[in-house]
């Protein structure tokens, strides 16, 4: 039945069938009835006409007809009545089947108005309302928010309105009310006190009041999220069953030795407790799929080196790979730091390694004298062989692809475990689902006696005091960043700005007594890398920049990060940019220069800047503003592609739901018993298409 072709539905046929299948996607009954309504009028109420204002919704009326008359010629000739209560007056005009309407429009006695009010020539009218004799109305009145359907300009042209919509959707509800079953047991239906099906969707189409509806949509949001977690967890489980990996068991020489003698500071709680959950992961059998998550500045690479150094206590090597040069060099250079005096060498691999170094590498790799293998997108395009790969930890992964990363591990016979490291906090909705096969780590606690970054904004016209504040820090020995945005490298306008902005600050910080470097992603690799060093060592003291610095970029002894045209970047990558101060002992400033035209996004991203520094919370924040279609190119996973929940705002029942999957799925794995066989046929039926149910079952 619910599979019936919607041409089938009374009211439909085979025209309106198309149409709606090319402008909405309905094809069956049941497409229909996940058509969720946008919004809902309330028709419990009736306004005075002295209260009607032309911005309002649709609203009701009751008055009666003192006077109808035809007026105008041909296109603008018009059929216009006369309304009163006892407030006011307005006129009800048609343009069209004037026959038929006149027959509703019987004088002195009282009527049932309904429509959206107007202004034309400045009085108040309503076009083509509706009309209903009072008495008439009285004795079968309409449900008390009436829903409002999505529709497109096509539709309504071919009269497809909501008013036939609303038909549709009633004789739809009728024909169809005895086969909805409901899909969870009564158990679940008790814990997570939800509605039955059937009563839900009904009160989603025909809300009977504002209580009872927000409960069915409880339920169906509900529902939605619970099939989305089901998916993921059948995925991460699948996955585990298929990818067994080397157990790590051995935590050995290297990894003690290190710890107590070359370890450079003592290790954060946070830090040893996402160690721990590491090295568990790491000495099972099963492939590691582990995400850390934790905020700029708070210790990441240590413990990825520490993760390194268990792979080779049990004769496996690593690879660290990054998204820039920049960064992948900045790693192998605290690698080798590190690593250097225990004897384990570690390599560096990116676009610009030349050809003889790449075949010492090659040498190196298969022989296994190099242990761990830092590099770029180059890790993967290289045809290079690891003796054998234990461990990949992926660095700031946001920018690799998945299909990228699937690359990587091909290159081994059995599938080395994956560490990826991420400063951007993600919000939860958003981590429960893009990342709801991996686990998650949380490194939520800053190395100690970090101070946090005081944040200022400021209008162009405070340069002058703002080059005044720089200079005083560089006395004090500090050195700054300056940022440009440069979003897409390849933006020439973009470029010039950063240019132009050289300029003018090599001129306001003349030599000898400053040395400004600068770093885009036009300059050669070598050229960077000259730049990078030059200020890791202070001996420039200000770095020009674009977002090539965002990411891992290291320096504890820059103190300012100011940022040029703010308004211009996004909340997550200010949060980045700010990341990058703030990592020595010295009090730490981000300075947002804005313009003084600013739209109202742009000040609440600046305004949410200087309220926090908590990433997840400006995370929870971005999605408010953006939406979540936009974030980390979530759109085209089509995980998303949600009919009611909304990741923004439903967090609390997306956790409800993931709970219950997990439990579900603890006391049932393969969804076997009687009880959930509705949830197991729903199941394969949502994801026919996807996933064989053999893989899973
Ligand atoms: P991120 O998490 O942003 O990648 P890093 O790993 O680059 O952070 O670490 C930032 C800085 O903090 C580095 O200079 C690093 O040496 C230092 N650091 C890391 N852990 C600690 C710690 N437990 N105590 C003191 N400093 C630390
Ligand atoms: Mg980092």
């Amino acid at each position: 039945m619910l599979n019936t072709p919607i041409e089938y539905l009374k009211g439909v046929g085979p025209q309106r069938a198309d149409w709606l299948r090319d402008e909405l996607g309905i094809s069956t009954y049941e497409d229909l009835l996940s058509l969720y309504p946008n919004r809902y009028i309330d028709r419990s109420r009736f306004y005075k006409i002295a209260e009607i204002n032309p911005i309002q919704a649709e609203i009701q009326l009751v008055g009666q007809i003192t006077s109808v008359g035809i007026f105008g010629q041909k296109k603008t000739k018009r059929l216009v009545a006369r309304l009163e209560d006892e407030t006011g007056s307005i006129d009800l005009v048609w343009f069209k089947k004037f026959d038929v309407v006149r027959v509703f429009l019987k004088k002195d006695i009282p009527l049932m108005i309904f429509g959206r009010a107007n202004t034309f020539q400045g009085r108040i009218q309503m076009a083509h309302p509706e009309v209903e004799n009072l008495e008439d109305y009285r004795t079968k009145p309409p449900i008390p928010l009436h829903p409002v359907y999505p529709t497109t300009e096509k539709l309504q042209k071919r009269g497809v309105n909501n008013r036939l919509m609303v038909k549709l959707f009633q004789e739809l509800i009728e024909e169809l009310k005895d086969q909805i079953e409901e899909i969870f047991p009564q158990e679940m239906l008790d814990e997570y006190q939800l509605m039955d099906k059937k009563e839900a969707l009904v009160q989603m189409h025909f809300p009977s009041a504002l209580e009872v509806f927000s409960k069915a949509q409880y339920r169906l949001k509900f529902e939605e999220l619970f099939f989305l977690q089901l998916t993921i967890l059948m995925r991460k489980k699948d996955h585990q069953k298929v990818w067994t990996g080397y157990a790590f068991t051995r935590v050995g020489k290297h990894f003690y030795r290190f710890y107590r003698e070359f370890l450079p500071f003592f290790l954060t709680d946070a830090q040893k407790r996402v160690l721990k959950e590491i090295r568990h992961d790491l000495g099972q059998p099963i492939q590691m799929n582990r995400l850390v998550q934790g905020d700029v500045g708070s210790g990441k690479t240590i413990v990825a080196l520490m993760s390194m150094l268990v792979a080779l206590d049990n004769g496996f090597q690593s690879c660290l790979m990054a998204p820039t040069e920049v960064l992948a060099t900045q790693h192998h250079y605290a690698l080798r730091k590190l690593l250097g005096p225990m004897g384990i060498q570690s390599s560096l691999l990116t676009g610009s390694t030349t050809q003889l170094a790449r075949k010492q590498l090659r040498y190196g790799m298969e022989s296994g004298v190099i242990s761990i293998l830092v590099g770029t997108h180059a890790l993967i395009e290289e045809p290079m062989h690891f003796q054998n790969l234990g461990l990949a930890v992926i660095d700031e992964q946001h920018r690799f692809g998945v299909a990228q990363r699937a690359k990587l591990w091909k290159k081994n016979k059995k599938p080395p475990h994956v560490l990826i490291m991420t400063a951007t906090p993600i919000p939860r909705t958003l981590a429960m689902t893009i990342y709801g096969h991996l686990d998650i780590s949380v490194i939520n606690e800053l190395p100690a006696g970090r101070k946090p970054v005081k944040t200022v904004h400021r209008y162009e016209n405070a340069r002058l005091e703002i080059f005044g504040f720089l200079k005083n820090q560089i006395a004090q020995g500090r050195q700054a960043y300056i940022v440009y945005p440069l979003i897409e490298e390849s933006e020439k306008i973009n470029y010039q700005d950063l240019m132009e902005g050289y300029e003018s600050i090599s001129r306001a910080f003349p030599l000898p007594e400053y040395r400004v470097g600068i770093l885009h992603g036009r300059m050669k690799s070598s050229d960077k890398e000259a730049e990078m060093r030059r200020f890791t060592r202070g001996e420039t003291q200000i770095m020009v920049a674009t977002t090539v610095i965002e990411v891992g970029v290291d320096v504890p002894n820059a103190s300012v990060m100011l940022i040029e045209s703010a308004e211009r970047f996004g909340l997550s990558q200010l949060h980045q940019l700010r990341g990058r101060v703030g990592r020595g002992a010295a009090q730490s400033y981000c300075i947002l220069m804005t313009s003084d035209k600013l739209s109202d996004e742009a000040y609440k991203r600046i305004q949410v800047m200087g309220r926090t520094h908590d990433g997840f919370e400006i995370a929870e924040e971005d999605l408010k503003l953006r939406g979540p279609g936009d974030l980390m190119g979530t759109r085209q996973s089509g995980i998303l592609d949600l009919r009611i929940a909304d990741l923004s705002k439903d967090v609390q029942i997306m956790g409800q739901a993931r709970q219950a999957a997990v439990k579900l799925l603890e006391k049932d794995p393969e969804l076997s018993t009687p009880d959930n066989q509705t949830i197991r046929n729903t199941f394969i039926k949502y994801h026919q298409k996807k996933i064989a149910w053999s893989k899973i079952g």
